[in-house]
């Protein structure tokens, strides 16, 4: 049976979103094809971890959590083939799925809701990082074709992560208008959510994007759980 490495399975509110509040297991899979200089998850990226688990155990694990949505996130879920299994098998079970991606790769796969969020030029870790990551980061972290195609086929939300603080920002507002331009999407289905770990930050900066929203016809988005729980795994 195929297995997937999973960094994590927990259920908790959705914190993000469309479908902010909701009661959902998440399934963190690990592994991903970007770095993010200020990845939230990085045992999911830059330093995966976790254990090689059948498809059958995830599904049992889900089944025992006993909550109807379940979040793919990652990591890259996009980038491992056991997803489509797995999201084959929770939709038969009758789940509501969404896939958190970052939109660099397009599959056809069961899933209620793409939760698409580009990686913007504030994202790419310095030049000088170990491994070559900031020019694979680069040259991977934005596919238009990709995101054409996702916002096409399925019920989507376009969420994009901006830090009003950061010297990248101006840049980040114009490759949001590229990606929009490419893709023409629903207005009330593009977020915009403030990067930060702790509530000071996060509040600062959303109160940074309030005009940016006004201006430009975004939706803000909370990071729920971020305001909860702080940084801290499985919330
Ligand atoms: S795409 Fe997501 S999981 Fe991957 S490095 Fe960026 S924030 Fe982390």
């Amino acid at each position: 049976m195929a297995k997937l490495r999973i960094a994590e399975i927990f259920t908790s509110l959705q914190g993000e979103g469309r479908w902010v509040g909701i009661p959902s297991t998440f399934v963190r899979v690990s592994g991903c094809n970007l770095r993010c200089v200020w990845c939230d998850t990085p045992y999911a990226s830059w330093n995966p971890e976790g254990p090689h688990l059948e498809i059958g155990d995830v599904l049992k694990r889900v089944k025992v959590a006993g909550a109807e949505h379940v979040v793919i996130t990652g990591g890259e879920p996009m980038l491992f083939d056991p997803v489509e299994e797995l999201c084959a098998s929770l939709s038969e079970r009758g789940h509501v799925i969404t896939i958190e991606t970052a939109g660099t790769i397009y599959r056809d796969w069961p899933c209620h809701l793409m939760s698409i969020s580009p990686k913007l030029s504030g994202s790419t870790p310095s030049a000088d990082t170990a491994s070559g990551w900031a020019e694979r980061h680069e040259s991977t972290r934005m596919n238009l074709d990709a995101l054409q195609a996702l916002v096409r086929s399925y019920d989507y939300q376009l969420k994009f992560v901006l830090n009003p603080e950061h010297s990248s920002f101006q840049q980040d507002l114009e490759e949001i208008d590229v990606v929009i331009a490419a893709t023409q999407p629903h207005p009330s289905h593009v977020l915009v959510m403030a990067e930060g770990t702790d509530s000071e930050t996060l509040h600062r900066r959303q109160r940074l994007l309030v005009p940016i929203c006004l201006e430009r016809g975004f939706r803000l988005t909370p990071r729920m759980h971020v305001d909860l729980f702080g940084n801290t795994r499985g919330t």
